[in-house]
């Protein structure tokens, strides 16, 4: 299943009048997060309220425990910020009613806030992804937009200790999840934690790089506990990018190129999923004493062959001693396919 299947979206729009103009938006640079400010009343009660067209102000979209209800078609105008508000033209340059999707959190009463956070939480994201948003600076909340009138939606989140913060961090979450499993649709990555055979290897992030890529990768190191401290997510892959992913290379045991391709991504996402995991597949081994080379059996090959990404068998065969040749050539070190120790230091 999809991250994009997880929930559904129910499309029952009403019908043209007060609430609904009618009238096409100006495509889509931002989304606005509210909340109903009316504690236990559904996404079908918000929809029946609004259908009667009785008031000037609706929002597309009203999302509680059960639905994720839109009443107003995503290319329509919805009223849910007032015009004369300068916030919205400041930042994004146009009106939120002309350019931007209203998004109600239903909460309080009977309905389960964990399951209307979620939906709420999930449909930001998927719509980041749908209209090609950053959910760092395309979400802006009701009451940034209109201080002088709104506290949505903090007001419901902050009920239950969420802050703002929190609350985008973790829209970024789902989206990247949704980055991930497009690259798996791709046939570009391995899923997470899985073995994928034949998986193209042309996907990467690598020095120089600059992006959402690049910040999405910062942000994994930083949770496998990597240190970014000059920099942070910065969304360019420099030195201290790179030499946090050497690190978390070598701790892992994989080819420490400083380049993040499918095996990288993925051990990353393993550490992510399995805290208890970070530090503990540390290959630290003692250089054995000789040298290790072509004709060579037994376990110091295994490792090896693992981290110049060989299938392991133990035997240290001509495929071996390529991998081997290539990988030092990488690593700037002499280029003779054996394993001394300034090899194996680098290796291990
Ligand atoms: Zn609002």
């Amino acid at each position: 299943m999809s991250l994009e299947d997880k929930f559904q979206i129910t499309r029952d729009y009403i019908p043209i009048g007060k609430s609904r103009p009618g009238t096409n938006n100006k495509g889509i640079t931002f989304l606005v997060s509210h909340d109903t400010g009316n504690p236990g009343s559904t996404a079908y009660n918000n929809r029946a309220y609004f259908a009667q067209n009785v008031v000037s102000a609706s929002a597309h979209a009203f999302i509680d425990d059960n639905f994720i209800l839109e009443i107003i078609p995503l290319d329509e105008k919805a009223w849910h910020v007032r015009y004369n508000v300068p916030y919205d033209n400041r930042i994004f340059g146009k009106d939120a009613n002309d350019a931007s999707i209203g998004i109600e959190l239903c909460w309080g009463d009977n309905i389960n806030f964990k399951e209307s956070y979620e939906r709420y939480v999930w449909y930001h994201a998927y719509l980041c992804r749908k209209y090609n948003l950053d959910p760092e600076t395309d979400i802006v909340a009701h009451s940034t937009l209109d201080p002088a009138r709104r506290t949505d939606p903090e007001n419901a989140l902050n009920r239950y200790g969420i802050t703002w913060g929190e609350y985008l961090a973790d829209v970024k979450d789902y989206y990247n999840e949704f980055l991930d499993y497009e690259d798996v649709k791709a046939g570009q990555m391995a899923v997470p934690g899985l073995e994928i055979r034949g998986v193209q290897k042309d996907f990467v992030i690598q020095y120089g790089d600059r992006g959402p890529g690049v910040k999405r990768i910062q942000e994994y190191l930083i949770k496998a506990g990597m240190d970014l401290r000059e920099h942070g997510v910065d969304g360019i892959f420099g030195p201290e990018t790179l030499g946090a992913v050497r690190k978390f290379q070598r701790m892992y045991g994989l080819i420490e190129d400083g380049i993040v391709g499918p095996n990288t991504l993925g051990q990353l996402k393993k550490v992510l999923r399995n805290p208890g995991l970070q530090g503990q597949e540390n290959p630290v081994r003692p250089y054995p004493g000789h040298y290790v080379m072509i004709g060579d059996r037994g376990r110091d090959v295994e490792a090896i062959q693992r981290a110049v990404n060989v299938t392991p068998d133990g035997i240290f065969g001509p495929v071996t001693e390529h991998a081997v040749r290539q990988y030092q050539g990488r690593m700037g070190l002499q280029v003779d396919g054996i394993i001394g120790p300034a090899t194996w230091n680098v290796l291990f």
